[in-house]
């Protein structure tokens, strides 16, 4: 849990010598970085801070990436993002932001380890972090990319493919479902189920899924680059690929920390114009609820910075 100084909260930025911003963007994965390039291009006084795990760092290849027809890996989008940014002058901080106070007048200091910033407004692209299943040997699958997070964005690579889905409540369930339509042959594989198993036996039993017996306990690459798990009966499974679908934990606490208001799975909620519950205060990218994907993140990037250069122009 953060702690706050009390003295942050009394100082007064101005007497601290900042220099009152337009924006601070939380974030530089593709919300923060569409954001920041639109901000700029108003003209508008921002700064970019991000802590360096955006998500899109793991992308082997994405495919779904408009304008891409051959693909793009993550590392490398973001360079051209960041690249672009550039052009207009606009950079990153690299840090992070430990805690955000409220000002009387309505504007922010955003805390950085070393540095304050003062703003007019801020905006959310903090992202999410994916749940990886704490199994024995994920780590190898993760480097061989035989674990994949997001049937959205890569399913339909492993069209007809033999897919292991590793879940143990009843959202793993209904990801595995989804998968089943781009193949027949999903097996869900059960890690330490979090819901009674009667009710996942039945779940996966009415989504007409083939439920793999017992509990994973080890998690390998074969000699062919298959994934292979082992079952706590001894019994082995081969598959093309496996996909985790154990959820994501929002990085929303910055925003719930000055009020703004939360949905059940803990991701922020904003309006149409990309506004938290808090004034001033938006948020834009997988961190909103919302479907998480870099064309949505980028959406809602230029819908935020438009709603707050129209809102500082009408201020
Ligand atoms: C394996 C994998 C494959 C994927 N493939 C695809 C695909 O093919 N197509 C697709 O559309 N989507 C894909 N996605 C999803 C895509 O990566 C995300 O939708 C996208 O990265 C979301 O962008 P974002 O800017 O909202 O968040 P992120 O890219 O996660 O960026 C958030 C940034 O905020 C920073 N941050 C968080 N808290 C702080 C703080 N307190 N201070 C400073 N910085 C902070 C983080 O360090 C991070 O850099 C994939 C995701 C994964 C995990």
């Amino acid at each position: 849990m953060t702690v706050i100084d009390i003295d942050d909260l009394i100082e007064d930025p101005k007497d601290g010598g900042l220099e009152l911003l337009d924006c601070v963007v939380v974030g530089a994965g593709p919300a923060g970085l569409t954001a920041g390039l639109y901000l700029r291009r108003f003209h508008r006084n921002v700064r970019i801070v991000d802590a360096g795990a955006s998500r899109a760092l793991q992308i082997s290849r994405s495919n779904n990436c408009p304008g891409f027809p051959s693909g793009v890996a993550g590392v490398q989008l973001l360079e051209r993002m960041v690249r672009h940014l550039r052009q207009v002058d606009g950079f990153v901080l690299h840090d992070t932001v430990s805690h955000i106070l409220r000002h009387p007048d309505d504007s922010f200091v955003v805390c950085l380890s070393h540095e304050k910033l003062w703003t007019r407004n801020v905006l959310l692209c903090t992202g999410v972090k994916d749940r990886q299943p704490d199994v024995a040997g994920v780590d190898a699958l993760v480097s061989a990319d035989l674990l994949r997070q997001c049937p959205v964005c890569d399913g339909y690579e492993f069209t007809g493919k033999h897919i292991g889905v590793i879940g143990n409540s009843l959202h793993g369930v209904k990801e595995a479902a989804f998968i089943r339509h781009f193949s027949a042959n999903v097996s869900f594989i059960e890690i330490a189920a979090k819901t009674p198993c009667t009710r996942l036996d039945v779940a996966v039993h009415s989504a007409g899924l083939h439920r793999i017996p017992g509990v994973a306990r080890h998690l390998a690459v074969d000699a062919d680059h298959k994934a292979f798990v082992t079952m706590d009966d001894g019994s082995g499974h081969r598959f093309d690929v496996l996909y985790a679908a154990l959820g994501a934990d929002p990085r929303s606490q910055l925003g719930s920390a000055l009020g703004a208001s939360v949905d059940e799975r803990g991701n922020l909620v904003t309006d149409a114009h990309s506004k938290t519950s808090v004034p001033h205060l938006y948020a834009a990218g997988d961190v909103v609820s919302a479907l998480d994907q870099i064309s949505v993140a980028v959406g809602h990037a230029a819908i935020a910075a438009t709603a707050i250069h129209n809102d500082l122009s009408s201020a």
